[in-house]
C-alpha cells in the first residue's frame, strides 16, 4: 500500500481504539486485534469514509456489519485466548471473524444465507485463510468440529438454542443477545453437562436470528 495511505489509514484506526477505550474496552489484546484488522476491506467501497467509525452499516442482502464497539464488546465479554477453537454464528461481513482470528483463535463460522456465504468466504479465503466458513443454520451450530471453548452468536437469537449449550466445551463461554425487538446480552458459562450461569451485559440491537438455510 502507499506510505501516505497507510499513514491515514493508522490514524483512522489510532482514532477507533481510543473511542473504543473511552467506551470501557480495556482488553489489550481484543483492542491490537483492531489496530490489525483493515475494516474497509469487510464493506463495499462507496462506505469508506465510514469504516472507522463506530456506527453499523448494511452490507448485502439487508444484512449489516455490526458497530465496532458492539464486535468489541462482544468479543471482550467471550475472554478469547490464543488457540480457542471458536464457533460464531452469523459469518456476515466476516469482520467479527477475522478479529477473533488475529488473536490467534481458530474459527468456525456458520452463514445461513448463501450470497452472503459465497462472497464472504472468498474474501477471508484471501486475508484470513484460516477461518472455516460453513453454510448452515445456525441453531445447529456445527457439529462436525465441537465442543468449542466458546461461542459467539453476532444475530438476535429468539432463545438460547440447545444445540450451541450443547456444542459448547465445560468450562466454555457463550456470548449471545438474545430478544425479538432488542436483545439483552448474556454471557453463559457452562459449569457441567447440565448446569450454566447467566449474566445480564445491557442492551443492544441486532439482525435476527432465523430459522434455515436460504438461497439468496
Ligand atoms: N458477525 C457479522 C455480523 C453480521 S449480522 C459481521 O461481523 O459482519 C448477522 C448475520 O447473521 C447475518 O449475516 C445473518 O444472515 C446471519 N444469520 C441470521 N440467522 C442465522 C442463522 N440461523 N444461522 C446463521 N447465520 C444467521
Amino acid at each position: 500500500m502507499d506510505g501516505n495511505v497507510n499513514f491515514l489509514l493508522l490514524g483512522k484506526k489510532r482514532r477507533m481504539i481510543e473511542m473504543l477505550r473511552q467506551k470501557g474496552i480495556t482488553n489489550e489484546s481484543v483492542l491490537t486485534a483492531f489496530e490489525k484488522v483493515d475494516r474497509h476491506l469487510f464493506m463495499e467501497s462507496v462506505l469508506w469514509p465510514s469504516a472507522y467509525e463506530d456506527t453499523a452499516l448494511t452490507i448485502v442482502t439487508e444484512q449489516t456489519i455490526s458497530k465496532p464497539s458492539t464486535v468489541a464488546y462482544q468479543t471482550q465479554l467471550l475472554e478469547v485466548a490464543k488457540g480457542h477453537k471458536i464457533l460464531e454464528i452469523g459469518t456476515g461481513s466476516g469482520f467479527q471473524a477475522a478479529i477473533l482470528n488475529a488473536m490467534g483463535a481458530r474459527v468456525f463460522s456458520v452463514e445461513r444465507q448463501i450470497t452472503l456465504f459465497r462472497k464472504t468466504s472468498k474474501l477471508l479465503s484471501s486475508i484470513a485463510p484460516n477461518i472455516i466458513t460453513y453454510y448452515g443454520d445456525g441453531f445447529q451450530g456445527y457439529p462436525k468440529f465441537a465442543p468449542y471453548d466458546r461461542v459467539l452468536v453476532t444475530c438476535g437469537a429468539p432463545n438460547i438454542p440447545e444445540k450451541l449449550l450443547e456444542q459448547l466445551k465445560i468450562g466454555g463461554i457463550m456470548v449471545i443477545p438474545v430478544g425479538v425487538e432488542s436483545q439483552k446480552m448474556k454471557k453463559i458459562v457452562k459449569i457441567s453437562e447440565s448446569e450454566y450461569s447467566i449474566d445480564d451485559y445491557g442492551d443492544f440491537l441486532f439482525v435476527p436470528m432465523l430459522h434455515d438455510r436460504v438461497r439468496k
